[in-house]
């Protein structure tokens, strides 16, 4: 058998890369580690997932300070925002968290880590700043980055991604956003609500588009509310830099041509995989534009080289990478065969309301040609979304022939956190008589998972048919109390 310096080599230390380097080094594989950035952590850490939820979180707060009479306090009008402090508490959260992902860490681990940019040399060789490193097996997890939509001068015009969003020196006094997925919207309601003038473009009709549209169209709507211009159904046709901003000519959706302008531009269209630079044609690695082709352990066209995480494409979420590098160990290091399954993948957009997703949508069940049934419940009838002044969005599920989960959607408050529950439910097969028999804690905005779960089963339980056998067997007397004739009941309140 060849000896190789490592037993696993991994190129790219974000979400996928991490995760198998981790679980590789602690179950006694010589682990390599290789990094072309300064710091472990990758896109989630750096320019995504964390500064884009600590960006949210301070324009929602701002966006309080500026809301004092909806919860009967005095309106104030907060000095205008300074940029700088707010990229400066990014980078003490960035801070923060990058000790978990820290050198030390992964050698106190077992692994080792290294810098630089890797190329393959042959299946089980890279090159790396002049030396050469080998091992038995590779994976690749070098995520994605921004993609680049080919507009007319958009080359020649600087624009903003997720790259540069999150360090700016000022707040922009405006900006326009290309795109209209989960990026686009929850950047473009923060810096609304720091104070900057948003105009999104979105090509289709609708933001969000792997989402239900009543569900989507609510983003929009409280977006809008807020202060967001949208241009849907629109098709930019160039973009130029006028020095002092960025202007965009676009068809609008009336077949107008119409010209805008902006301080800044945001290129937020998609993502793109990170597949260039690491000699996977020398290799002879097949790749797409959405991502390197693997089968359903994770393999590339050679068994022991894996791909894991947003270069492959499919569902791009730190928690799906994470799941991914773990599928990785077990076929790597274990090999225990294991194939990944995407059934119950579960994400958020952390817009307010945010919008959070398990299973099947009303738009994929019919994709996939399914019959469902939908039974929603509104959080305007939750006590504390009330309490919270958050009355707004509402919990779809989906429930198929034989009343079994296919998928829930929630809107709502603190929505991301709620379908917790609904991940152990339709992980576990938990039986939903189950939920409507549980306890669940009052006044919680949870209680409506339960109460959309008791909407399936009340029109059972105290159906006519059911009224009438207690009646017959216990000799129930009936109603004490008739609308009309004792009481004026006028209409109850949604
Ligand atoms: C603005 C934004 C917000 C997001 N918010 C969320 C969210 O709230 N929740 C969520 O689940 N997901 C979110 N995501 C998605 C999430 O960031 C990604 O799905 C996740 O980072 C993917 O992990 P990964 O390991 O595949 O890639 P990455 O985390 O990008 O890691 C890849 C690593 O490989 C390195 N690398 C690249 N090329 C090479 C090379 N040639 N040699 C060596 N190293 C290389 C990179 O430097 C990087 O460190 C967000 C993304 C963005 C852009």
């Amino acid at each position: 058998m060849a000896d190789y310096e490592y037993d696993i080599g991994i190129i790219g230390g974000g979400a996928a890369g991490l995760t198998v380097a981790s679980g590789a080094a602690q179950l006694g594989a010589k682990t390599l580690l290789i990094e072309k950035e300064e710091a472990l952590g990758g896109d989630c850490l750096h320019y995504g997932c964390v500064p884009s939820k600590t960006l949210i979180k301070t324009a929602h707060v701002y966006h309080l300070m500026n809301n004092g009479p909806k919860f009967g306090l005095p309106s104030i009008t907060p000095p205008p925002v300074d940029f700088r402090e707010v990229a400066g508490r990014i980078k003490s959260v960035i801070n923060g968290i990058q000790k978990h992902d820290s050198v030390e860490r992964f050698c106190r681990l077992g692994a080792q880590v290294e810098f630089g940019d890797p190329v393959f040399t042959d299946e089980h060789t890279v090159a790396l700043g002049g030396r050469t490193i080998s091992a038995r097996s590779w994976v690749i997890a070098t995520g994605s980055s921004a993609a680049i939509p080919p507009i007319e001068g958009l080359e020649a015009t600087p624009y903003l991604t997720n790259r540069n969003l999150f360090s700016l020196d000022t707040l922009p006094g405006s900006m326009i956003i290309l795109g209209g997925g989960p990026i686009a919207v929850e950047m473009a309601q923060a810096f609304c609500r720091l104070g900057t003038r948003v105009t999104v473009i979105q090509r289709s009709g609708q933001i969000l588009g792997k989402e239900d549209r009543d569900m989507a169209d609510i983003v929009q709507q409280e977006l809008e509310r807020e202060g967001v211009a949208f241009r849907m159904n629109a098709s930019v046709t160039r973009v130029s830099d006028l020095g002092h901003g960025r202007q965009v000519i676009m068809t609008n959706a009336a077949g107008e041509t119409e010209t805008l302008e902006a301080e800044v531009l945001m290129v937020a269209v998609g993502r793109t995989p990170n597949v260039t630079g690491i000699g996977l044609e020398k290799i002879d690695i097949a790749y797409t534009h959405q991502g390197i082709e693997v089968n359903r352990y994770l393999r590339t066209r050679h068994k022991h080289i894996y791909a894991a995480g947003d270069v492959i494409g499919g569902y791009q979420f730190t928690h799906v990478a994470g799941y991914e590098g773990g599928v990785v160990v077990s076929n790597a290091i274990f090999h225990l065969p294991k194939k990944t399954d995407y059934t119950y993948v579960p994400w958020c957009t952390y817009s307010h309301p945010e919008l959070a997703s398990i299973g099947m949508n009303e738009k994929s069940a019919e994709k996939a040609g399914i019959e469902y049934s939908v039974w929603s419940e509104e959080f305007s009838g939750n006590d504390r979304a009330l309490a919270e002044g958050e009355s707004i969005g509402r919990i779809k599920l989906l429930l198929d022939r034989k009343e079994k989960p296919l998928g829930i959607q929630i809107l709502g408050p603190r929505a991301g956190d709620l379908l917790s529950e609904w991940v152990a439910i339709m992980n576990g097969g938990v039986r939903l008589t189950k939920i409507a028999a549980s306890i669940h804690p009052y006044p919680t905005l949870g209680e409506i998972n339960k109460r959309v779960v008791g909407s399936v089963f009340s029109p059972k339980i105290f159906s006519k048919t059911v009224r009438k056998g207690l009646t017959f067997f216990f000799s129930f007397k009936g109603r004490a109390c008739i609308c009309g004739t004792d009481v004026e009941c006028g209409k109850e309140t949604p």
